[in-house]
């Protein structure tokens, strides 16, 4: 099956809770150097497009529903005193408003994925890389 082609064929193979479907040529979430990346089809219904790498390796396991799980389940606890609460970011423990002088992340922008149950480190990582992507076009 491999061998012949570059890159390995992962379609109709599961991932968690992942089934990859068709390579992705649109290089919107991943640049090519990155490697291949794959559509892939969630039990949860979602579409993502996940690099094969990750698949392979086992850090994706799913469209982030999985950890989003867990995220809504700390957030719920904590949603009392969101503004002085500390969120985990890579590990490290900070306000929103910390994260937000930080990064450069709108505080509000912060309190809507927190509210929405979204996986903060995916979502500032996602947010991060964006911006980064963004300024590299406008510097050529
Ligand atoms: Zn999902």
């Amino acid at each position: 099956m491999s061998g012949s082609t570059h890159y390995e064929d992962l379609a109709g193979r599961r991932f968690g809770r992942l089934v990859a479907s068709h390579r992705s040529y649109s290089k919107k979430y991943y640049p090519s150097f990155y490697g291949a990346t794959w559509v892939c089809k969630c039990d949860c219904g979602n579409i993502c497009e996940v690099l094969a790498v990750n698949l392979k390796t086992g850090r994706t396991r799913s469209c982030g529903c999985l950890r989003s799980d867990n995220a809504s389940m700390v957030i719920e606890k904590n949603r009392k005193t969101p503004s002085g609460k500390k969120h985990s970011y890579h590990g490290e423990m900070m306000t929103v408003r910390e994260m937000s002088d930080r990064y450069g992340v709108k505080t509000a922008t912060i309190y809507a994925w927190i509210q929405r149950g979204k996986d903060l480190e995916t979502m500032l990582d996602s947010f991060l890389r964006r911006r980064e992507m963004r300024n590299e076009e406008v510097s050529i």
